[in-house]
């Protein structure tokens, strides 16, 4: 058996094979058997850079409405220990199968191990196949109604051919698969980047590696440190470069358990015939069952874009190869347009926004005593007004613009000047109603509880002062408001 153990298990890939404990990668990850046994044999291992290859097909069945193919080898990589699968499609090579189905190219959307066989998880692209699978489906739903199940799902529609026919037709095909190489060489950028670059953290900062993730966007691997300076953070990205323009060769060998050399000893308890050992020159030696770059300098650019904290140690976001020059292309734009924007050199944009910030800042202070000047001032007006009527009855005003917090500083000011009940409201960005009366009569909750229930809004408070406000913005104009608070505060003295 060969054992993929560093990418086929859920922990990180790149030192896995020295700190992982028997705890967290099971017995099943361990007993995968390899490419020499009676499953699908992993051409991607001996030749990570071919894009196609020939091929049989194992088996071939239906299991929950998808078609899953098992191949003799396989140049498709399955999901597993924090690398996505490979993609890409099985052609097939017989012109009569390929007329029978109505197209000879099949889509590979996933690939999984299960056992020592690798299934891909196919989908049948041509649309005359998948036409007629659809009519198969129709059939068997009316044969299931009819009582008739199991039938038609084996005899399909009159020139069509149903799933069992399907599966029976591609039982021994000859295929060649292609990957999606733009996919893999990421992938394998990424993948390998990784050794390095978990490596250089274990060299500098004896900072191991215990977990590993490979996103669409970025790559993550977990440290056991409690954290990590940017200094740091850049010696070791200087070193994983290093290695990288160094363009030393990355390759396997295969040992057989309990043969391991010293330097890769592991805790691990492999019970496995052989094991598969990546090196990277005699930098890093890393048991992996994943796909390699075959020299170091066809990863690229090893780019650290973040450190955060996760699990009691810190994470580390990084980009290889082309995904670091895409990063790289898409920040730089960024940058550019903003120091556009502000009219300055890029190198000037932190201080520019600083500027910007500082200046933010102070305006808003100038705005806010300005607000609260005119506030006083429309107060003062407001009590003089007031004082100068020649009856003292409940004043109910609209004051545009205004924050609930400049209505209940002026409500209550004005009230308790004038000694009567006031409503002070403003209708944008919805209606907003603050009651003060100072001596609680009426009481200000039994008025916002009878604007509430004329206005479908919601309100609270205590005798003296009450809010009453609205979620969405009021149908209604000023003067209709006006009424309404007007006789909810009539309401509430007759009550
Ligand atoms: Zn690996």
């Amino acid at each position: 058996m060969l054992v993929p153990v560093c990418c086929s298990g859920s922990v990180a890939c790149g030192r896995a094979w020295q700190q992982r404990s028997s705890d967290s990668l099971g017995d099943s990850a361990i007993a995968k058997e390899g490419r020499m046994m009676t499953g699908t044999k992993r051409v991607y291992w001996d030749l990570p850079f071919d894009k196609a290859y020939s091929t049989q097909v194992l088996s071939a069945e239906f299991k929950d409405g998808q078609l899953q193919v098992v191949l003799k080898e396989t140049i498709f990589h399955p999901e597993g220990g924090g690398q996505p699968s490979d993609t890409g499609v099985l052609r097939l090579q017989d012109q009569s199968i390929q007329e029978r189905l109505g197209g000879g190219e099949l889509a590979v959307s996933k690939v999984l191990e299960e056992g020592d066989k690798i299934l891909h998880f196919v989908s049948l692209s041509p649309t005359a196949l998948a036409a007629s699978l659809t009519e198969t489906a129709e059939t068997t739903r009316t044969a299931d109604r009819e009582g008739t199940t199991g039938t038609a799902d084996t005899e399909g529609t009159a020139g069509t051919p149903a799933r069992e026919e399907v599966a029976a037709l591609l039982r021994g095909a000859n295929v060649t698969c292609e990957i999606d190489w733009d996919l893999r060489f990421d992938l394998m950028q990424q993948h390998t980047g990784q050794h390095i670059l978990s490596r250089a953290f274990e060299e500098l900062l004896d900072a191991k590696t215990v977990g590993f993730h490979l996103s669409e966007e970025y790559v993550t691997i977990d440290l056991a440190i409690p954290s990590l300076s940017e200094e740091d953070a850049a010696r070791v990205e200087d070193r994983a470069n290093e290695i990288v323009f160094r363009s030393i060769p990355v390759f396997a060998k295969e040992y057989e358990a309990g043969k391991l050399p010293e330097e890769i000893r592991t805790r691990l308890p492999i019970s496995a015939e052989n094991i598969r050992v990546v090196y990277v020159g005699d930098f890093d030696a890393c048991a992996c069952g994943g796909t390699h770059v075959t020299s170091t300098g066809q990863v690229g650019l090893i780019k650290i874009n973040q450190i955060d904290r996760a699990h009691g140690g810190v994470r580390v976001v990084f980009r290889c190869g082309n995904r670091a020059l895409r990063d790289y292309r898409q920040k730089e734009r960024f940058l550019s347009e903003t120091a556009k924007i502000l009219s300055q050199s890029w190198t000037s944009v932190p201080a520019a926004v600083t500027g910007l910030t500082d200046k933010v800042v102070s305006l808003e202070k100038s705005l806010e005593d300005a607000r609260k000047a005119l506030l006083e001032q429309e107060i003062a007006g407001m009590i003089r007004e007031a004082a100068g009527a020649a009856a003292h009855e409940a004043l109910v005003k609209h004051l545009p613009g205004k924050s609930v917090e400049e209505l209940r500083m002026a409500v209550k000011r004005v009230s308790e000047a004038v000694k009567v009940p006031a409503v002070f409201f403003t209708l944008e960005p919805r209606f907003q109603a603050i009651v003060a009366s100072s001596d609680s009569k009426p009481d200000a909750r039994t008025v916002t509880a009878r604007i509430a229930s004329l206005v479908g809004a919601r309100g609270g408070g205590t005798p003296q002062l009450a809010q009453v406000g609205s979620k969405e913005p009021l149908e209604m104009d000023e003067n209709e408001v006006k009424q309404v608070i007007l006789e909810a505060l009539q309401d509430a003295l007759n009550h």
